[in-house]
């Protein structure tokens, strides 16, 4: 159920402090990817959730990419990674968006994304929502329709849902 798999979660992953600069605290989840029954379950509960017929599942770079994969599989679609600017060969469509000191942006293959595709955003944690938000606007911008977005962890007090009106966010643990 999801009480369990929000302790699953919380027990599972490592808080690193004070990583990868002084005042963050990293929520690892690689000793939960590391853990074969761990991982099935999550991957599991991350492809139930209901949001109709899915085509694509597009995962942000890099931690993304190793749950959408499975994901993807699960629901019989197909996967589109999500990557920093300039890791991504031929034409690319690119969304830039703001960080705490100065910008990023997040690039796919449009030709990866057919109009009218209905895609499923997944990462690992929803922090300040920027690079989440950014990857809803890319995808519609080719013209496909983000029918939800799905986070093993949110950070509650980045309130990155904000940045997230009206979506379909569904996270497996809210930390405060
Ligand atoms: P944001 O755009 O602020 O929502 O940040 C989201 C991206 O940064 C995600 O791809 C996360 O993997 C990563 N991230 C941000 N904060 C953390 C954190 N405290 N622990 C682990 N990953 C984080």
């Amino acid at each position: 159920d999801r009480a369990g798999l929000a302790d699953l979660v919380e027990s599972m992953l490592r808080t690193v402090p004070d990583f990868p600069e002084p005042g963050v605290q990293f929520r690892d989840i690689m000793p939960l990817l590391a853990d074969g029954d761990a991982f099935a379950r999550v991957v599991t509960a991350l492809a139930g959730h209901p949001h109709g017929p899915v085509d694509l599942v597009a995962g942000m770079e890099a931690r993304g990419f190793l749950l959408a994969a499975p994901v993807a599989v699960a629901l019989g679609a197909g996967v589109v990674p999500v990557r920093k600017a300039g890791k991504l060969p031929g034409l690319v469509a690119s969304q830039s968006y703001a960080l705490e000191y100065g910008s990023a942006s997040v690039e796919i293959q449009p030709s990866t994304v057919p109009a009218g595709a209905r895609v499923l955003v997944i990462d690992d944690v929803l922090a300040t929502g920027g690079t989440a938000a950014a990857t809803v606007e890319l995808l519609e911008s080719c013209g496909a329709t983000v029918v939800g977005l799905s986070f093993l962890v949110e950070l509650g007090a980045l309130d990155g849902r904000a940045l997230l009106p009206g979506r379909d966010v569904d996270v497996l643990l809210t930390l405060p």
